[in-house]
């Protein structure tokens, strides 16, 4: 890929390792959960404790939410903000929420550890700039209808700021399919390894907006390498004031929880005892990394 100065995979392949507050996004595999939206104070306090004791690593909770009715919950704003930063205090748990507005950049930083910048707003290059000037690291959604090269290049807005870090989520695209709410595209986990050193996470909440498959695409996205997911968690989802079909209970999280654990010692364990990754790709004349030509249409 032409043009990525700051993004691109290192030739030796070391990969960026992203800290906040003791957690090294990228290094250890790092679960994301909280709900949607922050609705009260309970809410958030009690859904957080119960992802804390589960074993995530950070909590998630939008405060502006980018809704697609302007009738529709907006988020509690300010005094959603003050509710995280409460949360963390009783948790422990470093915040990560939405920033949808530039002009709001630099005073929501002063509550989120990370700035979450959703597929909504992805090419917003205005945002992109302004977040990478705040030196927060961000994490970036993939667009709806982004390519990899695109997503690439909006981390590079972010990153040609300053020292800014960034982390990547792949949340799903739209495709013709409608079953899901969108098409994980979990092949974005090898694709981002070959082409970037940025973490890579995936949101199966967002990814397919049923709650039946967010185990089984959290456990794919695992296999295939992922450096950590973020998925949404409320202590009672028929209530939610947003995406309530999606939302798993402490209770489904925790064996979730359990199965990522579980699936992650074997992984280790292959890992230790089988033949390396090369041996898999290895095809005489051909490496993975920046082998191929962009199937189709050209990018402007
Ligand atoms: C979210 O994570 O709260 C969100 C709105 O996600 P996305 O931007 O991926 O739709
Ligand atoms: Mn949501």
């Amino acid at each position: 890929m032409q043009n990525l100065k700051l993004t691109a995979a290192h030739p030796d392949g070391a990969r960026t390792v992203v800290e906040v507050n003791g957690v090294r996004l990228g290094e250890e595999f790092v679960v994301i959960a909280g709900p949607c939206s922050v609705e009260s104070e309970d809410q958030t306090m009690r859904t957080a404790e119960a992802v804390k004791k589960a074993g995530a690593s950070m909590l998630r909770g939008g405060a502006f939410k980018p809704r697609t009715s302007p009738y529709a919950f907006q988020g509690l704003g300010l005094k959603g903000l003050k509710i995280l930063e409460k949360a963390k205090r009783a948790t422990g748990l470093p915040i990560v929420t939405e920033v949808v507005d530039t002009r709001d950049v630099s005073w929501v930083g002063e509550y989120a550890d990370v700035l979450q910048i959703g597929a909504r707003n992805m090419q917003n290059f205005s945002l992109l700039r302004e977040a990478g000037k705040s030196g927060k690291p961000i994490l970036l959604k993939r667009g709806m209808h982004s390519t990899l090269e695109e997503w690439l290049n909006c981390a590079e807005y972010i990153l040609a700021e300053g020292d800014g870090k960034v982390i990547l989520c792949e949340r799903g695209i739209r495709t013709f399919e409608t079953y899901t709410r969108n098409t994980l595209d979990l092949s974005m986990i090898p694709a981002v390894r070959a082409e970037s050193h940025l973490p890579i996470f995936v949101d199966p909440s967002h990814g397919t907006g049923i709650l039946s498959m967010i185990a089984p695409m959290s456990l794919a996205a695992v296999a295939a390498g992922a450096d950590g997911l973020e998925i949404e968690v409320h202590y009672d989802p028929s209530t939610a004031l947003s995406d309530k079909d999606q939302q798993l209970t402490p209770d489904a999280f925790s064996v979730l929880m359990d199965r990522i654990r579980r699936l992650r010692a074997f992984m280790a364990e292959m890992a230790a005892t089988s033949p390396s990754e090369a041996a898999l790709t290895a095809f005489p004349g051909r490496s993975i990394a920046g082998s191929h030509a962009p199937f189709s249409d050209a990018v402007d």
